[in-house]
């Protein structure tokens, strides 16, 4: 690597798409905000349809954002156009500024506590996790080999979803079923969007002043996915998804905890397949089940019309967060911050407001006229007398993945 390589290309490949951004960190350790050394975003969404589309924002340039439409077969072809794009704005992947690529990679299972760079038996072990992450796991692999044949010389690096709940003690952690069982097919608790969780978490101790050591954190990341986190001192000591990111909150279209007989019950009585419930709990549950709609902002506008089944709907997904926030004030004993973030979390001043609502007995308000403060900038919305910081701490994990990864290449 050169000395003067300090551009990192994120890459987030889902099953049909494929997020990136490039960012200079030279830049974002001198500056702050959050476009701080952003120089392009992009996504290319629909890869392998006829109607692919690529959004590129070359921010370094200033240019307009770009979007052009037509069939992209496969994610290499994906990433060619994106190198493409980049190319255009003399950002290519073939500059010498870039220092690394940094993949999320949703499932690290146990092995992988931190950030890895990637070789062929780091490759193989996100392989041997497919089991446990069918949805997620294969499209990140696909994105680490398009991303290694067209940069072979350069360093990948895996930052794993799972890797900041590998922290969570082993009676957090365990399922209590056979012991045997679960270790023969790893069925455990892993958690998810952990990137999200120590960056937020982090992000709070430095709102309040504090080293994240002497912190106690709640983290809310209430996104389509969401999850709760207990952070201890920095460390993540409990999480609310579990095996896959079913368990947990009530979520877009994940109906998040649910008695696991629910799932003999559908195939039983119901006659449903296994894919069937798969499709069922991940795809038709949660908001979109309850109420048809899954987008936060279009519930409050029916709520706010007398709507019932959106009103349930909203009441059901703040009933469960309350529940995550009094077991993990239990788990930590002591919370110094509730930390809310994500599309929800950092947009919805009605679910953070009934999300604390009669909590004051637990030193938890929230501020009506902070709360209603639109930024993009880590704020509490908690009265100056409440015992708990209440934050909303916009999530960055492209910042996140890409810090991970430079530190990791320049250790
Ligand atoms: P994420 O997965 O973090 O991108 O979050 C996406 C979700 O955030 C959407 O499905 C909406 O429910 C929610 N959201 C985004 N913007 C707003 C907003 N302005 N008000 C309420 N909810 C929002």
């Amino acid at each position: 690597m050169t000395a003067n390589a300090t551009r990192v290309l994120v890459l987030n490949s889902g099953s049909s798409s494929l997020k990136y951004q490039l960012l200079d960190m030279h830049d974002t350790q001198s500056s702050s905000g959050s476009a701080a050394g952003r120089l392009a975003v992009g996504l290319v969404e629909r890869i392998g349809e006829e109607n692919s589309r690529l959004v590129h924002t070359p921010l370094a340039t200033g240019g307009e954002r770009r979007e052009t439409e037509g069939a992209i077969a496969d994610h290499t072809a994906a990433l060619k156009a994106v190198a493409a794009e980049l190319a255009t704005d003399g950002l290519g992947l073939d500059s010498p500024e870039l220092a690394a690529i940094g993949h999320r990679v949703v499932h690290g299972g146990l092995k992988f506590t931190a950030p890895t760079v990637i070789d062929d038996a780091v490759l193989a072990e996100i392989e041997r996790l497919v089991p446990v992450a069918p949805l997620h796991n294969p499209a990140n692999i696909t994105g680490i080999k398009t991303a290694q044949a067209l940069r072979p010389d350069l360093p990948q690096v895996a930052v794993f979803d799972t890797a900041f709940h590998t922290t969570m003690p082993e009676y957090a952690a365990r399922y209590a079923i056979d012991v045997e069982t679960a270790d023969a097919h790893r069925i455990r608790r892993y958690g998810f969007h952990g990137t999200s969780h120590a960056y937020v978490s982090r992000k709070t101790a430095e709102l309040l002043g504090k080293d994240p050591a002497e912190v106690n954190v709640i983290v809310l990341h209430l996104g389509n996915g969401a999850s709760a986190s207990a952070v201890a001192g920095g460390r993540c000591v409990d999480t609310s998804m579990g095996l896959t990111p079913l368990e947990g909150l009530v979520m877009g279209t994940r109906s998040g905890d649910i008695d696991p007989a629910v799932t003999f019950h559908l195939k039983r009585v119901a006659g449903m397949s296994e894919d069937d419930v798969d499709v069922l709990l991940n795809k038709k549950s949660g908001l979109i089940g309850l109420c048809g709609d899954n987008d936060m902002r279009e519930i409050r506008r029916r709520i706010d019309e007398g709507d019932e089944r959106a009103r349930l709907a909203f009441d059901i997904y703040i009933h469960r967060l309350k529940k995550y926030i009094g077991a993990y004030s239990a788990v930590l004993g002591r919370v110094d911050a509730v930390a809310f973030t994500a599309g929800v979390g950092e947009n919805a001043a009605p679910v953070r407001e009934a999300a604390i609502a009669g909590l004051e007995e637990m030193g938890m308000a929230v501020d009506a006229s902070l709360n209603a403060v639109r930024s993009g900038e880590p704020r509490l919305i908690s009265p100056e007398y409440a015992r708990v910081a209440v934050a909303v701490v916009p999530t960055d994990e492209e910042l996140e993945i890409a810090q991970q990864t430079y530190a990791l290449v320049n250790a």
